[in-house]
């Protein structure tokens, strides 16, 4: 049987073997992967014959953080993207301009604002939000999604019941779980998030992703699968659950891997702290600026014996763990509890975000076969004045995410975005370009971790992740060889994405 598509004259980037030229394509799979002269032989009259020329073809990136919903809600306008907003009050106009828009006592939600960029340096306020909008009910998230700041409408329709480091009712403002009880109890329309997914999708595919690690909830499962059924979700999704729900998924028999190639359920998602920019990961060592109504060291959410027996069952049953863990201290209670439950190299516990870790830890995490799930997007606030020496001074400024570190140890890696922004090349390109040695990659091994690196910490490394006879045919063409100008990664246009063979994603240049 010939090839269905053949890609030639290319830069095939492999990840696992070197370089190529050309690849073969036939039901959805890569049929074989090799020079341009051995390709073109397996070319039948109805192949279609595509030329590179030139251009560097790699297998597409797969995103091992993301939260799909949320930035496809940005997409379709029903949540108002404030990652743009340049200051305190480019953000309130935005605000403002919104509930002309919608009109008295519709909501505004807004997500991605981040003060650590603002000239205002601080955050935004009940009182803020009261003053441009006294007849709506306003929400917005902070960028890490881990802090909302609400005005006082949005906090007479919903209830929040919250000990005091986690709402503060005079600022309006919501961490952690707070937040989550929040937002449960204004979730978006089921179709409203059909609609979101399917926009995520677009921009994924304009991207060069083709398969993600979600975190979701009730309602994403559900609209996923109606997707899924009906043929229309064109994004391998694996989605990882909240611990709340571990009970339910144990009692009915689910462990995790359950799906097929598209969609599957992933890991159990175990949050042990914050993040640095709400001031609520946990730190041996406090804060340097300050903290109002805070603990200065940040905050622990499980004593270690409940995080231990929480890991333990969901080891027991037979589900990978997600281990959202920032601060150092927090970083040594995952590892703890980790091994606590005596998780193994094979069971692939996942450490989420790993920001600052110590030595002896990357080493336990080592030990364990623990996989370090990185965001390099996250070095935008690495440096000089920027948020992490601002809250951590510049020692711990130059041990944040230390990627090099991590693969010198051994340890397993696997980028993400955590859609701050939801962009590969972006984070990529911060990683080979970082600031201290310590955060730097070459790009052979960012590239690595954002495509097999990530497709193991998944389980899927034989199906997805590099360009391999028998792997799933999702690839990507991009405008030029990422290894050949370090520097201008960024620049970087994805031309054409491919998921099982599909073209789901093709460049129009100048497109209105
Ligand atoms: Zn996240």
């Amino acid at each position: 049987m010939p090839a269905d598509r053949i890609l030639i004259n290319g830069v095939a980037l492999t990840i696992s073997k070197g370089r190529a030229q050309a690849l073969a394509i036939r039901d959805g799979r890569i049929e074989a992967v090799g020079r341009t002269a051995d390709i073109r032989v397996l070319a039948g009259p109805q192949t279609e014959v595509i030329d590179l020329k030139g251009k560097a073809l790699m297998p597409a990136f797969i995103d091992a953080h993301m939260h799909l919903v949320s930035q496809g809600l940005k997409e379709t306008g029903y949540i108002l993207d404030l990652s743009e907003t340049r200051s305190l009050s480019e953000a309130l106009e935005r605000v403002r301009e919104a509930v002309k828009e919608r009109g008295e006592g519709v909501w505004v939600r807004g997500r991605g604002w981040d003060e650590s960029i603002w000239p205002e340096k601080r955050y935004l306020t009940r009182a803020d939000l009261d003053r441009i909008a006294p007849k709506n009910p306003v929400a917005l998230s902070r960028v890490d999604g881990h802090m909302l700041i609400a005005n006082s409408q949005a906090l007479k329709l919903v209830s929040v019941t919250a000990d005091s480091d986690e709402f503060d009712p005079q600022q309006g403002l919501l961490r952690e779980r707070a937040v989550n009880g929040f937002l449960q109890q204004i979730t978006p329309k089921l179709e409203e998030i059909e609609e979101a997914i399917r926009a995520g999708v677009r921009l994924a595919h304009s991207l060069g992703i083709t398969a993600i690690h979600d975190v979701v909830r009730t309602e994403h499962i559900r609209a996923y699968q109606r997707l899924h059924r009906r043929g229309e979700l064109h994004l391998r999704v694996r989605m990882n659950a909240p611990v709340e729900h571990l009970d339910s998924l144990i009692a009915l028999g689910f462990s995790s891997d359950f799906g097929d190639e598209i969609l599957k359920l992933g890991a159990i998602k175990i949050f042990t702290d914050g993040s640095i920019g709400a001031r609520n990961a946990a730190l041996f060592e406090p804060y340097i600026d300050s903290s109002t109504g805070l603990a200065a060291t940040g905050k622990l959410n499980y004593v270690q014996s409940e995080l231990n027996a929480l890991v333990k069952v969901a080891h027991e049953n037979g589900f990978q763990l997600m281990i959202h863990a920032i601060g150092d201290r927090a970083i040594g209670a995952a590892v703890d509890a980790l091994k606590a439950a005596s998780v193994g190299p094979r069971d692939r516990a996942r450490i989420e975000h790993l920001e600052l870790p110590t030595e002896e830890q990357l080493q336990k995490a080592k030990e364990l076969g623990v996989i370090a799930s990185m965001q390099p997007n996250f070095l935008q606030w690495s440096g000089s004045g920027g948020l992490y020496e601002t809250r951590l001074g510049l020692e711990r400024d130059a041990r944040i995410d230390p990627h090099r570190a991590v693969l010198d140890m051994k340890v397993p890696l696997a980028l993400g975005s955590d859609g701050m922004p939801f962009n590969p090349l972006y984070g990529i390109h911060l990683a080979v370009n970082a600031l201290y040695e310590q955060q730097r990659l070459s790009v052979e091994e960012a590239l690595h971790a954002y495509t097999l690196g990530a497709a193991y910490a998944g389980f899927q490394e034989d199906e997805l992740g590099s360009l391999e006879p028998g792997k799933w045919a999702d690839l990507i063409v991009l405008s030029e060889d990422p290894t050949s100008s370090p520097e201008n990664i960024r620049e970087i246009q994805v031309l054409e994405t491919y998921l099982a063979g599909e073209r789901v994603f093709h460049y129009e240049e100048a497109s209105e």
